[in-house]
C-alpha cells in the first residue's frame, strides 16, 4: 500500500458521520451563507485559541488581506516579512500597494530572524525616506510558532503593527499561548492540507480590539455599513461557506487529539532519523508546540537533497520542497529590486530542505519504511 503526504481518507473515516450529519443540518436548514455554523465555529474556535472575537472567512490569504485592509495598509507603507513562506503573505502586502520589505529567517527555525528585523526596520528609517514602517507580518512556518518574545517589542516600539501569519500553525502554542492570540492580529487558513482543514478554501481572523473586528466584518461583505446596502468602505465578499464551517465543526472534535499523534509522530521522525548522516530533524525550542503542518528536513547540500528524493520517489514515497524558491527571488517581485545573495540564510535552506510524509494517522511502520529507505 502506499504511503500518502498528507491522509485525508483515514481522517475523513474516523469522523464520516459526524461530518455527513453536520453537512445534512445544513442542507435541511438551507442558510448556505452566513448559517449558524458560522457563528458556532467562530466561538468555538475564539474560546479554544483565547481571544475575544474570531472572524471566519474565505481562505487564509483572504484573512491576510481583510486584515491589512482593517490596519489600514496602502501605498506607500512598508511591512516587514520573511521571504521564506508562501507566496500569499507579501502578495497580499503588494495588493494593496504597500511594499514588502524582506527579512532573513533563523538557520534553525526557519522564522524571522529578530536581529536582522531591527537592522531592516533602521534601515528603511533612514535609507528609505519615500516609505512609511508600517507594519511586520511574523509566519509561523512549517506549523513552528515564530520568536515572539523578540519580534513583538521590536514591532510595537517603533509603532508597527504586528500581524501573525498562522496559516500553517492553528493550534501550535509559543511558551503556552495559543499562537492566534498573538500580536494585534491572527489569520488562520482552513485549506485542506492545513493542520485543521475543511473541504475547500476557508481562513479565520482572530483579534481581541473591537474596533478591529468591526471592520473585518465589514470589510469581509463589500464594506457593509449598518444597514445592508450601506456601504462605508471597499470590502470583499470573503465569508466562509456554512457546509465549511459545519465540516470545520466535526473536525475540531478531534482536532486536540490529532495534535498530539502529531507531537508522536514527529518525535518518532527524529529518532529514526538520528541515525542518518547528514540529515537535519527539525527542532522546536523549549516550551513551544508545533502541529507539523509539514515534517522539513535539512540535507547536507542539495546534491544529498536530490539523492535521497529520488530514492524516495522510486519507492514511491511522496516527499515536496517548500520552498524552492525564497520570494526575493521571484518574478512577480522583481520590481523591488532585491538580487540572489540578499538572504543567505533563506537561500542556503530553500536549497537543501525537503518534506517527509507527515499526518496525524502516519504509522510507527510506514515510518520505519521511509527510513530505511532514506538509509539504502
Ligand atoms: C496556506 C498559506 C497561506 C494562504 O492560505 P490559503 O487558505 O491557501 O489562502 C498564507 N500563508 C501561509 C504561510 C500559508 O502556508
Amino acid at each position: 500500500m502506499s504511503i500518502p503526504f498528507i491522509d485525508l481518507k483515514t481522517q475523513y473515516r474516523q469522523i464520516e458521520n459526524r461530518i455527513k450529519d453536520n453537512i445534512e443540518t445544513v442542507l435541511e436548514h438551507g442558510a448556505y451563507v452566513m448559517g449558524p455554523e458560522i457563528g458556532e465555529l467562530e466561538t468555538r474556535l475564539a474560546e479554544y485559541t483565547g481571544v475575544s472575537r474570531a472572524v471566519s472567512c474565505s481562505s487564509g490569504t483572504d484573512a491576510l488581506l481583510m486584515s491589512l485592509m482593517a490596519l489600514g495598509v496602502g501605498p506607500g507603507d512598508a511591512v516587514f516579512t520573511t521571504p521564506f513562506t508562501f507566496i500569499a503573505t507579501a502578495e497580499v502586502v503588494a495588493l494593496l500597494g504597500a511594499t514588502p520589505i524582506f527579512v532573513d529567517v533563523d538557520p534553525v527555525t526557519y522564522n524571522l530572524d529578530a536581529d536582522d528585523l531591527r537592522r531592516k526596520i533602521r534601515h528603511v528609517k533612514e535609507n528609505r525616506k519615500e516609505l512609511t514602517p508600517k507594519g511586520v507580518i511574523a509566519v509561523d512556518i512549517f506549523g513552528q510558532p515564530a520568536d515572539y518574545d523578540a519580534i513583538e517589542p521590536l514591532a510595537h516600539n517603533s509603532g508597527l503593527f504586528l500581524l501573525v501569519d498562522a496559516a500553517q500553525s492553528f493550534g501550535a502554542t509559543y511558551k503556552g499561548r495559543s499562537v492566534c492570540s498573538l500580536g494585534d492580529l491572527a489569520c488562520t487558513s482552513f485549506f485542506p492540507a492545513k493542520p485543521l482543514g475543511c473541504y475547500g478554501d476557508g481562513g479565520m481572523v482572530f483579534v481581541n480590539n473591537e474596533e478591529l473586528h468591526k471592520l473585518l466584518v465589514s470589510i469581509r461583505v463589500h464594506g457593509m455599513g449598518s444597514h445592508k446596502y450601506d456601504n462605508d468602505r471597499l470590502g470583499l465578499t470573503a465569508r466562509l461557506d456554512s457546509i465549511q464551517a459545519a465540516v470545520l465543526l466535526a473536525k475540531f472534535e478531534i482536532f486536540p487529539d490529532e495534535i498530539a499523534k502529531r507531537q508522536e509522530v514527529a518525535n518518532r521522525y527524529a529518532e529514526l532519523l538520528s541515525r542518518v548522516d547528514g540529515l537535519t530533524p527539525p527542532s522546536v525550542p523549549e516550551g513551544n508546540v508545533s502541529v507539523w503542518a509539514q515534517y522539513c528536513v535539512l540535507a547536507r547540500d542539495s546534491e544529498q537533497r536530490a539523492e535521497v528524493m529520488a530514492k524516495l520517489s522510486e519507492a514511491s514515497i511522496p516527499t515536496g520542497i517548500y520552498y524552492p524558491k525564497p520570494l526575493h527571488l521571484q518574478k512577480t517581485f522583481a520590481s523591488l529590486g532585491y538580487k540572489e545573495g540578499d538572504f543567505p540564510v533563506s537561500e542556503d535552506v530553500a536549497s537543501r530542505i525537503f518534506a517527509l510524509p507527515m499526518h496525524p494517522y502516519l504509522t510507527a511502520e510506514d515510518q520505519e519504511t521511509i527510513v530505511k529507505v532514506i538509509e539504502g
